[in-house]
């Protein structure tokens, strides 16, 4: 007889808040290495057994298993030949345990993940399947579309931090065990609030202990929203979690209620409503999702251009089947406004791989000696929609150096920028958080702002 598979213990989605009653799940022994998506974690693999809760063999086996379900999802829905952005190597690094803080971010060198004690209670971010999906979701999405890094405007930072959601979201969603659980919870009304929406209880609840406005009251974020699109230039930088605000994560969350929504009305739309179907349906929106990532022009509304070539994969893929659910999610967000959604669909396009443009900023007033050079979100748009206006109709569409500007003066304001010297110390504004997403750089004559990583955390202290 040949020996039982090993088992290892992991949980589906998040450990839960402190008092939660979820039981880990034996799963087989992941698989790191396979192609065309392979991981690689800085530590040494313990035996593949089930060890206990709390322990750091338990650990790593949660992160190897949430890893390889992300990577092995996303590998079968990406373009044939997409792999890792090239200075992650080939295969994605990642470091389970960096340092002390509620965080984790992903810098082009792998996913870092880190651990805090809170209230006697240790969090460690590489805990959390939810966490750790996101925190890939951002290197999967720099493999696809690499020109979303350094393009400075808020919508695309913002959609960066949604594909992150969503890809915890659709990796959960991998789960048999948990499509049943979110099937029995929302009485198969996807779009209720449940483990499926709620994106990271447990390292919410650390992070809500210190800042209690920073964060959703059950979770970090909540899918099941209803934030409605405000053009991010006429928000503030900051807000309480309660309402929106330009800064990434605030302001993602437009997107990923939306696609909440649509997952919500695809599902209702197959023949047999059950966990099989689940499984299907997060494939096709998946499927839409990578189709329109992949062709859809870098551009200030972001948002809405996203909506808009969704719709069109959808009619090319799947014969329209799903574009009543796309229009039904995007118009109750005001991604797209009504007359952009009632607009007759458009061809499939193909891709726009145009490199971004280099603008000169004016910087004095961060204190910078001369001008600033950035990435502008500089596409040609391709389809003339927006966003909805809180009355009647669409948004205007800023220009791509007024949002790049923008957006500018949010990082300065989150102190996201670090200077390395080259500001004027007796004015500039010289924030001392710890880890900065972005950088100015000397590039001979030129000062230029690059970015640094993609920072997931919510701290607020430096
Ligand atoms: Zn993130």
């Amino acid at each position: 007889m040949p020996p039982a598979p090993s088992s290892i213990l992991a949980w589906e989605d998040d450990p839960g808040a402190p008092g939660s009653r979820r039981h880990p799940d034996a799963q087989p022994r992941p698989t790191l290495a396979a192609a065309p998506l392979p991981v690689s974690i800085d530590a040494k693999a313990p035996p593949a057994r089930e060890f206990k809760v709390g322990s750091p063999e338990f650990r790593y086996w949660v992160a190897a298993e949430a890893l390889a379900r992300g990577a092995q999802f996303w590998g079968t829905i990406l373009p044939k030949g997409t792999r890792w952005h090239s200075t992650n190597g080939a295969r994605l690094p990642v470091e389970l345990d960096e340092d002390v803080d509620l965080n984790a971010y992903y810098d082009r060198h792998g996913l870092h993940f880190f651990h805090d004690t809170v209230k006697g209670v240790t969090v460690y971010s590489g805990e959390s399947p939810d966490v750790v999906c996101h925190e890939l979701g951002h290197a999967v999405l720099d493999g696809l579309r690499p020109q979303l890094w350094d393009a400075l405007s808020a919508e695309v930072a913002a959609f960066h931090e949604s594909f992150g959601d969503m890809s915890a979201m659709l990796s959960g969603l991998q789960l048999q065990s948990l499509r049943e659980e979110v099937l029995a919870e929302t009485a198969s009304r996807l779009d209720r609030s449940s483990r499926l929406s709620r994106l990271a209880e447990q390292l919410g609840w650390a992070v809500r202990q210190g800042h209690p406005d920073a964060v959703d009251r059950d979770c970090l974020r909540n899918a099941s929203n209803s934030f409605f699109y405000t053009d991010p230039l006429k928000l503030p930088p900051t807000a309480p979690a309660a309402t929106l605000s330009s800064e990434p994560h605030s302001f993602s969350r437009v997107f990923t209620g939306a696609f909440l929504n649509i997952l919500a009305g695809m599902f209702r739309l197959q023949k047999k409503r059950d966990q099989a179907a689940l499984l299907d349906t997060s494939r096709d929106a998946a499927t839409i999702l990578v189709t329109a990532i992949k062709t859809t022009p870098v551009v200030p509304t972001y948002f809405s251009q996203i909506a808009t070539h969704m719709i069109s994969a959808d009619a090319a893929t799947f014969r329209g089947r799903y574009r009543d659910a796309l229009k039904g999610g995007f118009v109750k967000h005001g991604v797209l406004s009504l007359q952009a959604a009632t607009s007759p669909p458009s061809p499939a396009p193909g891709a726009e791989d145009a490199p971004l443009a280099r603008i000169a900023l004016p910087a004095a007033h961060l204190g910078l000696p001369q001008e600033l050079f950035v990435t502008a979100a500089s596409h040609p748009k391709r389809f003339a929609v927006t966003g909805a206006a809180p009355d009647v109709g669409g948004t205007e569409s800023p220009g791509h150096d007024d949002a790049a500007a923008a957006f500018l003066e949010d990082l300065v304001r989150r102190g996201e920028v670090d200077f390395n010297g080259h500001a004027v110390a007796e004015t500039a504004v010289l924030a001392p958080k710890r880890r900065k997403t972005h950088e100015v750089v000397r590039e001979a004559d030129e000062l230029v702002l690059v970015r640094r990583c993609i920072d997931c955390g919510v701290t607020l202290a430096p």
